[in-house]
């Protein structure tokens, strides 16, 4: 296994314990998940934005600040994403600037490639992967059809828990990718609890916040936006479920400090739906962790986590860089994703569409000054659910 040179295996974040190999999940001292550690002294900005790397190469010109060498990468060229300009956006917005940044190129249409080809590649070291089968998630669709990709790959059985309710494109391609698939009853909460119940504990998890390396790859949206913008933005506005995203970008943005290149960081602003929102409650509560939802009720799945798994890691990640939180209704949210596609060519998602939504409602709010650089994430490619984004222009009789 080629590990990176700054790359100083895992840690425990709660007890500080060394945590074995790569491919451990639980610090063995206290049972708390493991994080990468890397030594920033090692790391100059030149060897993170080498001159000449192209984004073709994907998030794996970053691997400076990686636990694994490019050479080794399982990867489909994942990462690497159009930066859109929305001028009208802007215009409407009243800032200097926005983007998008369009996730739904990457392989599996999802921002969640980036993680899952750092865990394929972790495994793709070990001596014996069988041993780990089977590898194991609860998904609201996205994750798992990415997951079933990259395991594929490896040529590794899978299971993909989703939802009854997540969609039809997702459930396909999980199977195609040659992963299996369990359907639950219920809502994302059902699947999750169905892993243990039906796998019996005795699986690999490929959940985020259990293996180490989901939210380490959303972290090179980051270094991505700096590399393209040449700086930082000003707002980056993030939809947001499990916390993932939030406390990958945030710990991008963190690490660009850390190695010298910047002084400050974004302000990062966590979107949720209004109907199902506990990071941003617990945001706006100044609460330490987020109280599940009770009543999860959104028609945008991909945002329907009544209990993120990284809800505390979102929370003190906000915290921690002076971020923000704002909740969006639906048909904002959809309003946003069909306009987009209306207006900017891409293929806006309904989750990417809450992002925008939240946008709207800064500026609404008057929390722009009007010379901000405004990022928007589109986390999945809005041909995932046409039917949502159809049904809500047929809904206003367009
Ligand atoms: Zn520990």
């Amino acid at each position: 296994m080629e590990l990176t040179s700054a790359f100083r295996g895992l840690v425990c974040p709660t007890c500080t314990a060394d945590g074995g190999s790569v491919f451990d999940q639980q610090c063995p001292a206290c049972g708390d998940e493991l994080e990468p550690r890397y030594e920033y002294d090692e790391v100059s900005a030149a060897e993170l934005f080498e001159p000449g790397e192209t984004a073709s190469q994907g998030q794996w010109r970053f691997d400076a600040l990686l636990p694994f060498d490019r050479s080794v990468a399982v990867s489909a060229a994942e990462g690497g994403t159009p930066l859109c300009g929305a001028d009208r956006l802007a215009d409407e917005l009243d800032v200097a600037d926005v983007y998008i940044k369009d996730e739904g190129r990457n392989p599996t249409g999802t921002v969640y490639d980036r993680g899952m080809s750092l865990v394929a590649t972790a495994l793709s070291g070990h001596d014996d992967p069988e041993e780990l089968e089977p590898l194991a998630l609860a998904s609201t669709g996205n994750s798992g059809q990415s997951a079933a990709a990259y395991v594929g790959r490896l040529g590794l059985r899978s299971y993909a828990f989703v939802p009854s309710r997540s969609a039809f494109s997702n459930k396909a391609m999980i199977n195609v990718h040659g992963g299996q698939m369990r359907v639950v009853g219920g809502r994302y909460g059902d699947a999750a609890s169905a892993v243990d119940e039906q796998l019996a504990a005795d699986y690999y998890s490929l959940q985020e916040f259990a293996t180490p390396y989901r939210h380490e790859g959303a972290k090179t949206l980051a270094f991505e936006l700096y590399s393209d913008l040449g700086g930082l933005p000003d707002v980056v506005f993030v939809p947001t479920s499990t916390g993932e995203l939030i406390a990958g970008v945030g710990r991008g943005f963190e690490e660009l400090t850390k190695i010298g290149l910047t002084e400050s960081t974004p302000t990062i602003v966590a979107v949720q739906p209004t109907s199902c929102a506990p990071i941003a409650a617990a945001v706006q509560q100044g609460r330490d962790s987020p109280e599940p939802w009770t009543h999860p009720d959104t028609i945008i799945g991909e945002l329907e986590v009544a209990d993120p798994a990284g809800g505390t890691q979102a929370v003190d990640t906000l915290q921690r860089l002076d971020g923000a939180a704002v909740t969006v209704e639906d048909s904002d949210s959809l309003d946003a994703a069909t306009t987009i596609c209306h207006n900017e060519i891409i293929e806006m998602g309904a989750a990417g569409g809450a992002a925008a939504a939240g946008a709207w409602e800064f500026a609404e709010d008057g929390a722009f000054d009007g010379d901000e650089t405004v990022v928007i994430l589109n986390t999945d490619s809005g041909v995932k659910t046409p039917d949502i984004l159809r049904s809500h222009l047929m809904g206003q009789g367009r």
